[in-house]
């Protein structure tokens, strides 16, 4: 199952997926919680013993979710994270309201936590190493935002940090998992890596055969109009930062790269003086892709928002 995944979904979007599943568990009411409890736990065994042997190629993300898959099939840890979620959540629901929020918990290795007000919502992610907060912690954790007070979140969790042990070797536990060479490039995004999306888009669209552009890249910002280029002369591939986002379905950033790639596949013809990157021959294999029609409609009509 997770090798089938890794080839169809994106290591964010696996993660986001757990996440979803282990608030649900951790919400399970209580005539229900332990049978929740264990079926959540067989899956994430079951994904487990279905990791790839070999991770050479594996993008960053990857890594860190095969990582976080092996931590959370030992049972004390899988039970540390579900208290954690439940008692995090609890309070959250108190100070936020229901609905008002959503929770995720990464094993990425940087950054400890970050907080995302978007209109009607607030956006909570932190890092499996703040599991070991304490019941208080997490009410305070919940009050700080829910009364904005930044500072205060920050400093409570630096001396927590300082105070545990434990969240310190977890934090380094999920560093250590290193990245392959990627080229150098910057391929990944806050949700998406452009090295799976490359890989993805290569074997499903071209038999494998596409060979990576040198360089592939987000662009430095958000574009509201630009989805990805291409430059023949430098070999040099780059998707619009303004997709790297977890409601940006896989196939849009699928078909963008496919769309790019194209470009670097059959090069541009030139009639007269004029150079013509999508001529009719461009147009029809475009419309070969899988979902052309629904990453066309998605992209025409999100455009402005991304
Ligand atoms: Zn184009």
């Amino acid at each position: 199952m997770a090798e089938e995944k890794q080839q169809t979904i994106s290591a964010g979007q696996a993660m986001t997926e757990l996440n979803v599943l282990l608030n649900g568990t951790a919400l399970a009411p209580n005539y229900m919680l332990e049978q929740e409890t264990e079926k959540t736990y067989d899956l994430i065994v079951h994904i487990m013993d279905n990791l790839p042997a070999d991770e050479d190629g594996l993008s960053n993300y990857y890594l860190l979710f095969n990582a976080w898959i092996r931590w959370l099939a030992d049972w004390q840890n899988y039970s540390l994270n579900l208290l954690h979620r439940r008692r995090l959540l609890g309070h959250l629901n108190q100070q936020l309201g229901i609905n008002k929020f959503s929770l995720e918990i990464y094993p990425y290795s940087s950054k400890l936590y970050s907080i995302k007000p978007v209109p009607g919502k607030t956006e909570i992610q932190i890092h499996e190493a703040l599991d070991y907060l304490s019941e208080y912690d997490c009410k305070r954790f919940a009050q700080f935002i829910r009364q904005r007070k930044w500072t205060d979140l920050k400093r409570m969790l630096a001396e927590y940090q300082e105070k545990t042990p434990q969240s310190r070797e977890l934090s380094a536990h999920f560093q250590s998992v290193k990245a392959n060479p990627t080229h150098g490039n910057q391929t990944r995004g806050r949700y998406y890596d452009l090295e799976e999306v490359f890989r993805a888009c290569s074997q499903r669209c071209f038999g494998g055969k596409m060979p990576r552009p040198k360089v592939i890249h987000w662009s430095p910002r958000v574009n509201h109009s630009t989805m990805g280029s291409y430059n023949i002369q430098e070999d040099t591939l780059m998707i619009n930062r303004g997709l790297d986002r977890s409601d940006v379905p896989a196939y849009v950033l699928d078909f963008v790269m496919y769309h790019e790639l194209l470009h670097k596949a059959l090069g541009v013809k030139t009639s007269g003086a004029r150079r013509v990157a999508h001529t009719k021959e461009f147009r029809d294999f475009e419309k070969r892709h899988p979902d052309y029609e629904r990453a066309q409609a998605f992209i025409q009509k999100n455009a402005k928002r991304l």
